[in-house]
This record gives C-alpha cells, structure tokens and sequence, in this order.
C-alpha cells in the first residue's frame, strides 16, 4: 500500500472509536471499531500507528467527534456534523436529510450538494434519543442490543411507552413485565418511543427526501423498520452506518 495516496479520518465517539483509511481513490482499505477506552488519546495512537504501519507514516490524520481534541496526531480537526454529512454523500450520493443516531447523542443535518451541511439540529443533553435508551432497556431485559433490534423488526405486537425519560421508561419496563406484557411487544414499543423522539427533532428542520440514517444505532433493524413508517419514507442507509463519519472525516484528509 505504501506510495499511494491516503488519509486517516478518526471518529471518538462516547461510546465507540472508529477509524477509517481511505485510499486516493476514495476506497475504504482499512477500519476499526472499538469501544471508547477512558485513556483515549493512547487508543487514538494505537489505532492510528496500526493503520500508518499499513500505508506510511506520513498519512495524514482528520479527527472528529466528541473527543477529537485529545487526538495528538492529528492534522486537522473537522466537526462531526461535517464530516457525517459528506460520509453519508460519499456512500448515497445523495442530497436530503441524514439523521445519526450515536451512543449518546443524535443529529439530523440537511445535506446539500456535494455532502456539504445547509442546516442541522442535535441533541446531546437527553439519553432519550440515543442508543443508550435502548442499552438501559437492554439490561433491564437482559437482553443484548443486537437482539433488541432483532426482536422489535420481528414482531407487530407492541405496547405505548409513554416515558420518554430514560430512567423512566425503565420503571415502565418493570411494571409492564409485572403485568404479564409480552417482551417483544415491550422492545418494540421502545423502539418506536426513540424513533419517535427523533422525528419530532427532524421535523423541527424541513425533512427534505430521502431520509437518510447513519451512526451504530442504524444498525438496529427494528429502528430502520420504525423510522421509516414514522417518516412515510424510504431509509436509505450506508453500507456500515457506523463508519460514516470517519470516512467523512477521512475524506477531508484527502482534500488537503
Ligand atoms: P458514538 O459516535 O456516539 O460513540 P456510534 O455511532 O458509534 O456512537 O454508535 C454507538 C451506539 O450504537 C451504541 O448505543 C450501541 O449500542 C449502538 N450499536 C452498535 N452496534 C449496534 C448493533 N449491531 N445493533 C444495535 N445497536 C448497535
């Protein structure tokens, strides 16, 4: 690989690290995904040394998300915001309204030409909303994440959750089962209650079409199933939503 062109985007997420090396023609050669370790700036390092050992020191290295600060190598900080939005264009080539939904936080951004930011909207300050919802859910149920979005696509059955508070819908959670309500219908309900909290931020924009949806949580098939009934729209979705902004990041490097 050494001799050709690429750039490092790097994404410190809350809950997880991505990184991505892109080649000069725009491919993806290398990623990673971990949890985000508290000594972050020494797992930058690693990663980044792990994908500069694979095509040369001088890569240069665009950082973004929650804790881009703490990158020591990097060339250049974008914000997340920017570079999710250009991942997104780089992956669907199209213009519209891309909603990331994170670990801790989520986003919806009108995209323009090109990948460029016309308009965003984010909430970082409430739990509902964001992945850690239904990780909270998760443990109360003593389920995995992975088999919460399983098991909300699988099934019609679903009840209201009307908490929209994070700790409170885990109450609920334990009343319904005491009641004798059935878990899918549970994780389904919750399901739509984050969905539902993230349209309402959407439409605080104008949600243009197609809606678009990036970030770990549109991993989850049972949020990709709800947000597109809630939206009356098709969901488009990158190949591997949760690289998108580090590609975008990655992307930037290439530019300079
Ligand atoms: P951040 O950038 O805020 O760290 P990410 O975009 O990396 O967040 O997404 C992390 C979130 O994605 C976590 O809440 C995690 O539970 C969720 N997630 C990751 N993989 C999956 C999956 N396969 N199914 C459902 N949720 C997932």
């Amino acid at each position: 690989m050494r001799g050709e062109k690429f750039a490092i985007g790097i994404d410190v997420g809350s809950t997880a690290v991505k990184l991505v090396l892109i080649s000069g023609d725009r491919k993806v050669a290398h990623f990673a995904v971990e949890p985000t370790d508290p000594r972050i700036s020494e797992q930058a390092s690693r990663l980044i040394r792990e994908a500069r050992e694979k095509a040369g020191e001088e890569v240069p290295v665009v950082a973004t998300g929650y804790g881009r600060k703490l990158v020591r190598e990097k060339a250049r900080e974008v914000t997340e915001i920017s570079c999710h939005a250009r991942g997104a264009f780089h992956f669907l080539g199209r213009e519209g309204t891309l909603i990331d939904i994170g670990g801790q936080d989520s986003k919806v951004i009108s995209v323009g030409e090109g990948g460029t930011v016309l308009d965003f909207v984010m909430n970082d300050k409430c739990a509902a909303g964001t992945g850690k919802f239904l990780e909270n859910a998760a443990v109360r149920l003593r389920l995995s994440v992975e088999e919460m979005g399983d098991i909300a696509a699988g099934t019609r059955e679903e009840v209201s959750i009307s908490s929209t508070c994070t700790v409170f819908a885990e109450s609920e959670i334990v009343s319904l089962i005491a009641q004798g309500t059935d878990v899918p219908s549970i994780v389904r309900g919750l399901h739509r209650a984050l969905v539902k909290r993230v349209v309402a931020m959407a439409r605080t924009l104008t949600v243009a079409p197609p809606v678009m949806l990036s970030g770990g949580v549109a991993k989850n098939r049972g949020i990709q199933q709800i947000l597109s009934e809630e939206v009356g729209l098709e969901v488009l979705i990158p190949e591997d939503p949760q690289i998108t902004g580090a590609v975008g990041a990655a992307l930037f490097g290439l530019d300079t």
